[in-house]
């Protein structure tokens, strides 16, 4: 990403001390939703790592993951797929569960959005733990699909996110902004 661009996309996330609890910094993305130039920015961004990585589908994580990926879908020319909280989808699903600081965590996905010869590329707006990005990537391989990258506006590296993630990309790049 040109220095430029990424300066204005960060300029554009919030940082809310304590929320939703003491100890945690939010990162909020709604200035960079309401501003126009910062979202058409991020959209092209991960548009073109869309064509680079050569992706046939767009895998978006409930819910912020959801906002930004589904322009660039359609800017793409691809097809979205949500990743939602288990529950939520009313088809039959993949279901995927995964380790939280305290306890689990289960994530779905429509078992027919995603088959072999499906390349995939998983957006999600904040790379902490790296746990909900991991589970996406066992639905998406369980489903038959490859993985060809994940995309995140911020990661939080402190969090060790990426080292998490390593096994489960298998090689496939993980692309902050
Ligand atoms: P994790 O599974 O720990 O990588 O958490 C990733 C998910 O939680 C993402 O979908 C983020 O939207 C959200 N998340 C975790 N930590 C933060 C944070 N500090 N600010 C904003 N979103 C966060």
């Amino acid at each position: 990403t040109p220095t430029a661009t990424r300066d204005l996309l960060l300029s554009r996330i919030r940082d809310v001390v304590d929320h939703p609890s003491p100890g945690i910094v939010f990162k909020d993305i709604t200035p960079l939703l309401a501003d126009p130039e910062a979202f058409t920015a991020l959209t092209g961004t991960f548009a073109e790592l869309c064509v680079r990585f050569g992706a046939t589908k767009i895998v978006g994580l409930e819910a912020r993951g959801f906002i930004l990926a589904a322009p660039v879908a359609v800017s793409a020319g691809v097809g979205f797929i949500p990743v939602r909280k288990a529950g939520k989808l009313p088809g039959a699903t993949l279901r995927q569960a995964y380790e939280l600081e305290y306890g689990t965590a289960e994530i779905e996905v429509h078992a027919e959005d995603l088959a072999a010869g499906d390349r995939v590329l998983v957006i999600d707006d904040v790379l902490a733990t790296g746990g909900t990005a991991e589970a996406s990537l066992e639905l998406v391989r369980r489903a038959g699909a490859e993985v060809v990258g994940v995309a995140v506006l911020m990661e939080l590296g402190f969090l060790g996110g990426r080292a998490r993630l390593e096994s489960a990309l298998k090689g496939a790049p993980l692309e902050a902004v």
